[in-house]
């Protein structure tokens, strides 16, 4: 049974209660995480409240460098361990699990690096003043995770509040909480004080809304859906708390007939099968010239039916879904989709070695999907792209923009003038052009526009969401 990790121990929810943790690549039980409340919220707070005041914001950022970049080096060692957690937890592939324990360990690394580079500015003002400016850490951060990628968006999150001089209260997603107890476990042994990183894992709308309403909280960074992001700016707006918002998205990849193809293809693929499609960043609309649509999406027809799904431990293209509720919303939106008449292009193959209670889908390639219609418009987050033609750049533009979502954009063309105008004209957060990085790049700052949230997150622009600025007057004469 997996206890809660408050000041450096392992203890378990005041409330008695546990909830089992299922794997989704046969819908089995095999373990339980605490059902916290708001007692334990309370108890994780104060312990990272004292760690703030005695320890963390006295110590050197150098020192605090060195303890980040021990811990990745000690998440390397475990990568393993890691990875073998995240695969059981939350259903990834071997290969998807591995790259996300590396990838932890690379934020660790990066924000290590970052630490003592954080500094404030001096201001020419009137004569006679000097006025300078000191970027403070805001003190205890909350940080609520989603089920995706529980390893590398701790990583952004709580290395990024870390290494600007924060410390931690996180709470994952009821559905993926192994890997990051065991991670706050290794902190501890690498000398990470207690109260520096406390995890306690409950539902959302009890513990985590217990978290985002706690008054010791003094700033959340929240990664998961537009619905509950909504409930979290509520929530903090009632005492004015800085909250960074993580939300969905409705990507697009936009590709124009002088491409080069062979590129874009297996890019584009990756882009909406990885993770089984669970990612914020998926590349879920191809917006396709149509001087090129017709035999664009027949290679990517065949691309599809290649690709094979089954258990995690096989390892193959793509894993099963999290939980039946989310395999569940993906057949609704594919009944949506053959009610409305949406032809479907081509499906991958789940293979006959998947055992029954686990929660796969195939991967579905839909074509000729109407702008307005919901899966061009709203997340499916499962592994289904809807492919619609664009006529000329305005058009392509037009499309790119129609949704409620902006966080990242792909744009295939070899006219360099072009990639220009449609990375400005693109609203969205981020713009890869001839590649496409869903929820790549350590060092890239990432977030969204509109409904996909604000603030940024990754790179050393994240330092600036973790940190407030303070304006500092001398009139000395
Ligand atoms: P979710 O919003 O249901 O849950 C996210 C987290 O919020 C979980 O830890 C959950 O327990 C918690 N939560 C739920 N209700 C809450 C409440 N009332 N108060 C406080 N916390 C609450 O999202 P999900 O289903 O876990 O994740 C999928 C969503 O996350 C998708 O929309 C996806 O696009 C988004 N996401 C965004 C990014 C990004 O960086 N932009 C990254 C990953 C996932």
């Amino acid at each position: 049974m997996q206890l809660n990790y408050i000041a450096n121990a392992s203890v378990p929810s005041s409330s008695g209660r546990t909830l089992a943790v299922i794997d989704p690549s046969d819908g089995q039980p095999f373990d339980e995480i605490q059902r916290s409340n708001a007692d334990d919220i309370d108890a994780a707070v104060h312990a990272a409240r004292q760690c703030y005041q005695a320890v963390w914001q006295r110590m050197a950022p150098v020192d605090r460098g060195r303890l980040l970049q021990k811990l990745s080096a000690k998440v390397l060692e475990h990568a393993d361990e890691l990875t073998a957690l995240e695969q059981r937890d939350c259903g990834k592939p071997t290969k998807q699990a591995r790259a996300d324990a590396v990838a932890l360990a690379r934020y660790f690394e990066f924000y290590a690096g970052a630490c003592d580079k954080l500094h404030g500015e001096t201001i020419p003002y009137l004569d006679g003043y000097s006025v300078l400016t000191w970027r403070e850490p805001h003190g205890v951060t909350g940080h609520i995770i989603p089920w995706n990628y529980p390893m590398q968006i701790f990583g952004r999150s709580v290395g990024g509040a870390l290494a600007a001089g924060n410390v931690c209260v996180v709470k994952p997603a009821e559905d993926a909480c192994l890997s990051l107890i065991r991670v706050a476990q290794l902190a501890a042994e690498v000398g990470f004080p207690p109260g520096a990183i406390n995890i306690v894992t409950g539902y959302g709308h009890e513990v985590g809304d217990a978290l985002a309403r706690h008054p010791g909280i003094d700033h959340i960074s929240f990664t998961g859906s537009p619905k509950v992001g909504t409930i979290i700016q509520q929530v903090a707006a009632e005492r004015h708390c800085p909250v960074t918002l993580e939300l969905g998205g409705k990507s697009p990849q936009i590709i124009f007939a002088d491409a080069d193809l062979d590129a874009a293809v297996p890019v584009v693929l990756n882009a909406i099968v990885q993770n089984a499609g669970q990612t914020c960043s998926a590349g879920s609309r191809v917006l396709i010239d149509s001087l090129i649509y017709e035999p664009l999406l027949e290679r990517l027809g065949h691309a599809f039916e290649k690709l094979r799904v089954g258990p995690a431990a096989m390892d193959l293209d793509v894993g099963p879904l999290i939980r039946q509720s989310q395999q569940q919303r993906v057949w609704d939106f594919l009944s949506d989709a053959q009610v409305a008449g949406i032809p479907m292009m081509a499906q991958g193959v789940v293979v006959d070695e998947a055992p029954e209670g686990g929660f796969y889908q195939a991967p579905t390639l839909l074509r000729d999907v109407p702008v307005g219609h919901r899966l061009a418009q709203e997340e499916v987050f499962g592994p289904v792209l809807s492919a619609m033609a664009f006529q000329d750049e305005d058009h392509a533009v037009e499309l790119a923009n129609a949704t409620q979502f902006g966080l990242v954009a792909g744009i295939w063309t070899r006219d360099g003038a072009r990639q220009f105008r449609m990375a400005k004209r693109v609203h969205s957060g981020q713009v890869f052009i001839n590649n496409y990085g869903a929820g790549g790049g350590v060092e890239l700052p990432f977030g969204g526009v509109k409904s996909s949230g604000y603030g940024r997150e990754k790179g050393f622009e994240a330092l600036y969401g973790f940190t407030t600025l303070k304006t500092v007057a001398i009139k000395h004469g």
